[in-house]
């Protein structure tokens, strides 16, 4: 009798039927399931996971499009948690959010993406050169490196123990391989292939998290001289449509200098998407000239994907991160934008009647958030190897009101906020970064890395620039009151200086070819060069000279030639000369 109890449990386990339907949100009964499993919906098979159990049902997620299929249709559990597959192959994807590579899914079915589609993520038929770094008898562990694969011109793949795997090496070989072939097989029996999976919720192991101490360089000057990020940090980027998130994420997986980037799209709009999947493959990596996505992981929800799949789209690009981070390489991970995830979760929240928080979200968007967000860091990997997983998200308020949940729960997570201004952008002054709103709290941590490594003067300089900054804030209010000419001629000629920090440091252009990447010896020296140009400046009005006439020497322009200049020591230089001979004339003709 127990028996065959059991026996009816067994059978029960595997299927049911779908109970009720409410657009991705499915109930099934008459299966049993583990939280976060994978199952297999209706007569198409629709990948869902499992995001609740109630006594005698169980509440799905669908990745795939639900019109149109019914109760009663089948329910399959496969028992196992929803993973990625993480190999050679993984470059240069363009994969949607349960990791289908997307051209692969257009060549089976046409630009209008059938459901229950099934295609491995990594291809199983390329041959990938297989170098072994280990040899027989080695002993090995979790997360030891016993061979390379060159994946693509730029990037060097680790071939990974799993995790969890450890003994000596019985055979290893060197040769082409597929994913799927076993490359080596450990004493206790364990085979070793290419390719392995793991579940996207949890998050890879390491052996230690590093103090963020080691900045990630982007080569954006507002960005390094102000608010510098740390490798293995996390960042947002919350700004309305139209102030440059894109534009900005676009540079920072161009320029910064992570090594693999992994780009999460979740378009606002269709076609927005379309721009990114047409747009991104084109980008090229200026530092070596070939294709960016030679190290880029791309992943779009494109629009005919249900909005469960971006919340999937979220944890398989953080993942793939983290193993790219394993590898002991920089990974910058973008997100385009978690708003657009979190409208998800308040979808799927009130399909499942949960008690609204604000604005309609769920009560966990918060921990949702700092779940994803805390997976960033720059860690010790099993095999001692550093590397980091840095995150950046966008954030899309509505209307720009940086006072609504989605930015307010990210700020509270992350330690560097880029406001992006639509008022600023309205001026065209890009990046529209508002240098009073946003704020790094890896300044401090990072200035002794900078001023060690760049130039000691490196954070007084930044320093300075951002008081001036501040006090022009200040003067603007008075001279909406009095205007400019009723100030006192200090403050005069400080306005004059803020202008040039604005437009010749905190601008910069990201479709210029040489002004759209900084280096940090740049930055330095431009800003030193303006900073000079003040010392000069208040010196020439300390002698008598009229704040007028100061801030009208003709040379302090050319100081900007040094942006769209490989040469920019010689044109500051320059700029030094004729700003001094013409203050000196000023001096002199009292
Ligand atoms: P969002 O993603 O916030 O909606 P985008 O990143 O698409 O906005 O930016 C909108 C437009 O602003 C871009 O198409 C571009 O013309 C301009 N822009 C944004 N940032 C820059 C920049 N750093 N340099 C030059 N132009 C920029
Ligand atoms: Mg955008």
């Amino acid at each position: 009798m127990k028996k065959k109890k059991r026996d009816n449990m067994e059978t029960k386990q595997n299927t049911g039927e779908i109970y009720r339907i409410s657009g991705p949100v499915i109930t099934a009964e008459g299966l049993s399931a583990k939280m976060h499993d994978v199952v297999k919906v209706g007569n198409e098979k629709l990948i869902g996971e499992v995001i609740q159990i109630e006594d005698n049902r169980i509440i799905i997620q669908v990745y795939e499009e639900t019109t149109g299929i019914k109760p009663g249709e089948p329910v399959e559990n496969t028992g196992l948690p929803l993973s990625v597959e993480l190999g050679p192959g993984l470059l240069k994807s363009i994969y949607d959010g349960i990791q289908r590579p997307l051209p692969e899914l257009e060549k089976q079915t046409g630009n209008f993406i059938k459901r229950g589609v099934v295609v491995n993520s990594l291809d199983r038929n390329k041959k990938w050169d297989f170098v072994p770094t280990v040899k027989k008898g080695d002993a090995i562990e979790g997360g030891a490196i016993i061979g390379t694969v060159q994946e693509t011109e730029t990037i060097k793949h680790m071939i990974m123990v799993p995790p969890k795997m450890k003994g000596a090496i019985k055979t290893i070989e060197k040769g082409k391989f597929k994913v799927e072939d076993v490359i080596a097989e450990l004493d206790g029996g364990e085979k070793i292939t290419l390719m392995q999976k793991w579940p996207i919720r949890h998050p890879r192991p390491t052996k230690e998290k590093m103090p963020p101490e080691v900045p990630l360089i982007t080569g954006m000057r507002i960005l390094d001289a102000l608010f510098p990020l740390a490798k293995g940090g996390t960042a947002a980027i919350p700004g309305p449509f139209g102030a440059g998130k894109t534009v900005t994420q676009q540079s920072l997986a161009k320029y910064s200098d992570a090594k693999i980037v992994v780009y999460i799209g979740c378009g606002e709009r269709g076609n927005e998407m379309t721009e990114v999947l047409t747009e991104f493959p084109e980008l090229e990596d200026p530092k070596t000239g070939k294709p960016l996505m030679n190290r880029t992981v791309l992943i779009a929800n494109t629009s005919n994907m249900p909005v469960a799949a971006r919340e999937a789209s979220v944890y398989t690009g953080i993942t793939i991160a983290e193993y790219f981070r394993d590898m002991g390489y920089d990974v910058s991970l973008m997100a385009d934008s978690t708003s657009r995830w979190a409208e998800s979760m308040r979808e799927i929240s009130s399909r499942l009647e949960e008690m609204p928080g604000e604005e309609g979200y769920p009560p966990y968007l918060g921990s949702k958030l700092a779940e994803f967000y805390e997976r960033a860091g720059r860690c010790v990997g099993l095999n001692d190897k550093i590397g980091s997983v840095t995150v950046i998200g966008a954030v899309s308020p509505p209307g720009g009101d940086f006072s609504e949940p989605v930015t307010q729960n990210t700020l509270r997570i992350v330690k560097v906020f880029w406001a992006l201004d639509a008022k600023l952008s309205s001026r065209r002054h890009y990046p529209s970064i508002n240098w009073l709103q946003s704020y790094s709290l890896y300044k401090k941590t990072l200035d002794p890395w900078y001023d060690k490594n760049v130039d000691s003067k490196w954070s007084e300089l930044n320093n300075e620039a951002m008081k001036i900054l501040q006090e022009e804030e200040k003067l603007q209010e008075l001279v909406q009151l009095v205007g400019s000419d009723a100030l006192p001629e200090r403050q005069q000629v400080t306005l004059e200086i803020a202008r040039l920090l604005r437009e010749f440091m905190l601008q910069q252009n990201a479709f210029h070819k040489t002004d759209a990447y900084c280096s940090l010896d740049k930055t330095k020296e431009i800003l030193n060069t303006i900073l000079w140009v003040g010392q000069k400046a208040y010196a020439a009005l300390d002698k008598g000279v009229r704040a007028r006439d100061i801030v009208a020497i003709e040379s302090r322009n050319t100081i900007s030639e040094a942006k769209f200049n490989e040469d920019y020591k010689k044109v500051l230089d320059k700029a030094k000369k004729n700003i001094e001979a013409e203050l000196k004339k000023l001096v002199e003709d009292i």
